[in-house]
């Protein structure tokens, strides 16, 4: 560990971390500009000011690139490609951890400080946080945002919007637990819903997360539930739109997810029982399927794998609703790519440990899809699909968000779970697979003396 604290400061000293305001050059041996389009062979990444200026052909030096005091980034014999993006995340959460019951409450945000880094290390520069309690991803978000922390870009929700006895709301424990833990996002009737999204709004979320359906690893409620009435769903989505955020639906019932297609939402997560009546809805109107496999795989798609994985502790029940789930997740997948649906990467991470996000590519592979699709909906289709304009591509005017890995991920595809190397904004966190140790600015000026 001592050594290991050593080598890193010595590759510190050897490697200074690029400010995002240096000028940069990274020589690509191949360079995905834009996922759904060819790799080009060796190709110059012109970065200036942390965002993407030019893509040149062939190695330019600096003066070549009208930038003579920029920093070469020799990824000469890497494949470079826009930085990675999660739609499902819950950064503050890890179903095999600890009970924040025993803990202060601010200690969430520092929890999810750590696996905030761990999943940028992993080449995800961009993630959408899709429920924590309270405000400690909202925190960390801006935390991130100003320098202060390490971690990818975040989109955050905060309290998702839950039902009376639904999916987030506390239930199931005795009278005098369930007063005394808090209840931010449950709403009940169109106007309460109205109220609770404009609560999330004010306190700061950048999209609106609801409970439609029951969930697999809680005790008390049915995934097929329908738990908002439709009423209730319109009220929330024309709430959402009209503060101009997305709205994604938990659903995993066909009930649920038919009723939040008619009522406008933008998404589904997870949607583990739509048919193909439910599917061609979802194209139709231009629904994403946001599919979440890889945790499924990780608790296990067997009876005999769930019951002696990682989940294997959980209460009967819901160990039931897990085993009961399968392969389901896979065959959603394939069926939907298939008919058309759009499909943009999310994982649920929580469910298994954070930063092995990328396992997610390699689910859609095995579902069906071609590895430069995978790549699409982990870049430029999950920007699409979370309205996040400056991500998943490396076009000129676009954040240097940047990951290189030693081999192409579309002759292998899991070649993206060994990333090398990673910048966001123009700044490099991690090179020739080792972790640059950050340095937050210095501190700004002192407040000036109280009155
Ligand atoms: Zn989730």
């Amino acid at each position: 560990m001592i050594l290991r604290s050593i080598l890193t400061a010595i590759v510190a000293l050897a490697l200074p971390a690029a400010a995002a305001a240096e000028a940069v050059l990274v020589h690509a041996g191949q360079l995905l500009v834009q996922p759904g389009e060819a790799p080009l062979r060796q190709a110059t990444l012109v970065i200036d000011d942390g965002t993407v200026r030019a893509v040149r052909p062939g190695f330019a030096t600096p003066a070549e690139a009208g930038l003579p005091a920029a920093r070469v980034i020799d990824l000469s014999r890497a494949f470079v490609m826009p930085g990675f993006i999660d739609l499902h995340v819950h950064l503050a959460s890890f179903a095999g951890g600890e009970s924040y019951l025993r803990k202060p409450s601010d200690y969430a945000a520092l929890r999810a400080a750590a696996n905030a880094r761990t999943t940028l290390m992993a080449g995800f520069t961009t993630v959408c946080d899709l429920g924590s309690i309270g405000y400690a991803v909202l925190a960390l978000r801006d935390a991130i945002r100003d320098g202060i922390v390490p971690g990818p870009r975040i989109l955050a929700s905060g309290d998702p919007i839950s039902p009376t006895a639904g999916h987030s709301d506390n239930h199931g424990y005795r009278e005098e637990v369930m007063a005394a833990l808090p209840r931010r996002g449950v709403c009940d009737g169109a106007d309460d819903c109205r109220r609770a999204v404009r609560e999330a709004v004010r306190r700061g979320a950048d999209v609106i997360k609801v409970m439609a359906s029951g969930g697999t690893l809680d005790e008390s409620d049915a995934p097929t539930d329908q738990q908002f009435s439709d009423a209730e769903l319109i009220a929330i989505a024309e709430t959402a739109h009209a503060f101009g955020r997305k709205v994604t639906a938990h659903a995993h019932g066909k009930g649920a997810i038919d009723a939040c297609i008619r009522a406008g939402f933008d998404s589904i997560e997870h949607g583990m029982w739509a048919d193909a009546e439910t599917l061609r809805q979802m194209k139709a109107k231009g629904v994403w399927l946001i599919p979440t496999v890889y945790p499924i795989t990780y608790v296990g798609t067997t009876p005999e794998q769930v019951r002696a994985g990682p989940l294997r502790n959980l209460p009967p029940v819901s160990l039931a609703k897990v085993i009961a789930l399968g392969d389901q997740p896979k065959k959603l997948v394939r069926q939907a790519q298939a008919m058309g649906v759009k499909i943009a990467l999310g994982t649920d991470a929580s469910i298994y440990p954070h930063g092995q996000n990328a396992h997610e590519f390699l689910e859609y592979v095995e579902a069906g899809m071609t590895p430069m699709q995978a790549l699409e909906a982990g870049t430029t289709r999950a920007a699409e699909a979370g309205g996040i304009k400056g991500a998943g591509s490396l076009r000129p005017g676009m954040p240097a968000d940047v990951v290189a890995m030693a081999r192409s991920p579309l002759d292998d595809m899991a070649a993206v779970l060994d990333v090398a190397f990673v910048m966001r904004g123009g700044t490099v966190y991690k090179m020739d697979g080792r972790e640059i140790p950050f340095m937050p600015p210095a501190s700004p000026a002192a407040p000036a003396a109280p009155h």
